[in-house]
């Protein structure tokens, strides 16, 4: 299918154990955007996006322009889906736009698609996920307080979603801690979320969010949200009887 190529790709580095990075051609393996699982993935295909001006003589064939940025097609040996990455040339330790350095030439990837870090979960409620995902693309376009506000309408999500429709957000809370359906520390660190997710809604020149904040109340999200819906969902798949 695909003509997949299983080779380990150019740069053929043994992998380091537990590589736990996103895969490129060069490197693929580590974690799929997609399933959110360590993977292995097959080389389906790539495609020149940038071009430089030059050009491979073509000997009888038409001239091949060169490029340094490509889009490449990997599918995921655990879920059979596929990942887009845009990748960049390099040359030895150097961007090869750059003109310098030499050495073996290796692709790069620096933008993933499903993106990475979103959650996509089917035991994730769609209204949950959507909201989180707009938190994760804040982050990723270097907009921490954008992220934060997402954080927060996040965690109101959540509230709703766990039956807490009525009050305040800093009550829902509170009451879901009471009810045992989080635990103290995660109540804890919900608040926290609350109050930089309110500082990101707010013109506040003192207690801005910096980009460190949002990136770690967009990881406490991402963890709540697999202790509250992942876990008992695949503990559940795992304890159904087998067909
Ligand atoms: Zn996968």
């Amino acid at each position: 299918m695909f003509g997949r190529n299983k080779t380990k790709g150019k740069r053929g580095e043994p992998l380091p154990e537990n590589y736990d990075g996103l895969p490129d051609s060069g490197r693929p393996a580590g974690l799929c955007p997609r399933c959110e699982k360590q993977s292995s993935f097959d080389y389906v295909q790539s495609l020149p996006l940038t071009f430089d001006g030059r050009y491979i003589i073509g000997h009888g064939e038409p001239n091949m322009p060169t490029y340094h940025e490509r889009s490449t097609v990997l599918i995921c040996r655990n879920c059979n889906q596929g990942v887009a990455v845009l990748e960049e040339q390099w040359t030895g330790e150097h961007r090869s736009i750059e003109g310098k350095g030499s050495g073996t030439i290796s692709w790069k990837g620096f933008h993933w698609w499903p993106l990475a870090g979103a959650s996509s979960h089917k035991a994730i409620p769609a209204s949950i996920s959507a909201a989180f995902n707009e938190a994760v693309l804040s982050l990723s376009a270097n907009c921490p307080r954008a992220a934060a506000v997402m954080a927060r309408r996040t965690l109101e999500a959540i509230a709703v979603d766990k039956g807490e429709v009525n009050g305040t957000l800093a009550q829902r809370l509170s009451n879901l801690s009471s009810k045992g359906q989080l635990h103290p520390t995660l109540a804890d660190w919900a608040k926290e979320v609350r109050l930089i997710g309110n500082n990101g809604a707010h013109f506040d020149p003192i207690n801005d969010v910096s980009l460190d904040d949002a990136r770690q109340l967009v990881d406490f999200i991402r963890e709540l949200a697999k202790f509250l819906y992942v876990l008992p969902y695949e503990l559940k798949e795992r304890r159904a009887p087998k067909q």
